[in-house]
C-alpha cells in the first residue's frame, strides 16, 4: 500500500457538499482507503476574471492502484462531480490532484509527481502541513522548509473539516 496525497478545490456550485461527497467517493475507490483529511481553508482564486474563492483540503489515502490508476479514478470522480476542461485556471466545481505518490518522482505526458506547482501553492502547503507536518519530499527537502518560505496571503484557515458524505 502506498500513502498518497490529494490536493482537492472547488470555487463553483456548492463547493462543501461536492467536496464531502468527493472523500466519499475516493473513499470508495478500489484498494483504496481515506485515511485522514485536513482542516478546510479559503482561497483566493488565481486565474481571469473575477472567480470566487475556493475551498481546498487534502485527503491522506492509501492505494494500492498505481499512481495512472489513481489519476484516471481521479478524473472520473471530477467528472461525476461536473468538472469541465474547457477553460484553463478557469472555476472549476472540483479539482483533484496528486501531490505525493509514495516517495515516488513521475514524470510521463500525463502525470508529474511531486505536482509541480505545490512549492508555491499555500492552499497546497498549508493543509498538507497540518496532515503530514514531518513530512520530507522525494528530493529530500522538508516540506516545513517550503511551508516556511510561503506566504499566506489571501489563505484563511476555516477551522473546520469536511465530512465525507454522499
Ligand atoms: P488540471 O486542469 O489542473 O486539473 O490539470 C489536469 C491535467 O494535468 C491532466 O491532464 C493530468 O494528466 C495532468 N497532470 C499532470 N500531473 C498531475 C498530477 N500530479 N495530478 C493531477 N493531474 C496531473
Amino acid at each position: 500500500m502506498i500513502d498518497a496525497y490529494i490536493a482537492l478545490g472547488s470555487n463553483l456550485g456548492d463547493s462543501r457538499s461536492l467536496l464531502s461527497s468527493a472523500l466519499a467517493a475516493m473513499d470508495q475507490l478500489p484498494a483504496t482507503r481515506l485515511v485522514d483529511r485536513s482542516p478546510t481553508y479559503r482561497s483566493r482564486a488565481v486565474g481571469p476574471g473575477t472567480q470566487r474563492d475556493y475551498l481546498n483540503l487534502v485527503a491522506r489515502l492509501e492505494t494500492g492502484l498505481t499512481a495512472s490508476e489513481l489519476l484516471a479514478q481521479l478524473q472520473s470522480i471530477e467528472a461525476n462531480h461536473g468538472r469541465e476542461r474547457s477553460e484553463h485556471w478557469g472555476p472549476r466545481t472540483l479539482d483533484l490532484d496528486i501531490l505525493l505518490y509514495g516517495n515516488a518522482t513521475i514524470s510521463t505526458d500525463e502525470l508529474t509527481v511531486p505536482h509541480p506547482r505545490m512549492a508555491e501553492r499555500n492552499f497546497v502547503l498549508y493543509p498538507l502541513s497540518d496532515l503530514a507536518a514531518d513530512l520530507v519530499l522525494p528530493c529530500g527537502t522538508p516540506l516545513q522548509r517550503w511551508r516556511g518560505t510561503c506566504s499566506n496571503a489571501g489563505l484563511e484557515a476555516l477551522g473546520d473539516s469536511i465530512e465525507p458524505g454522499r
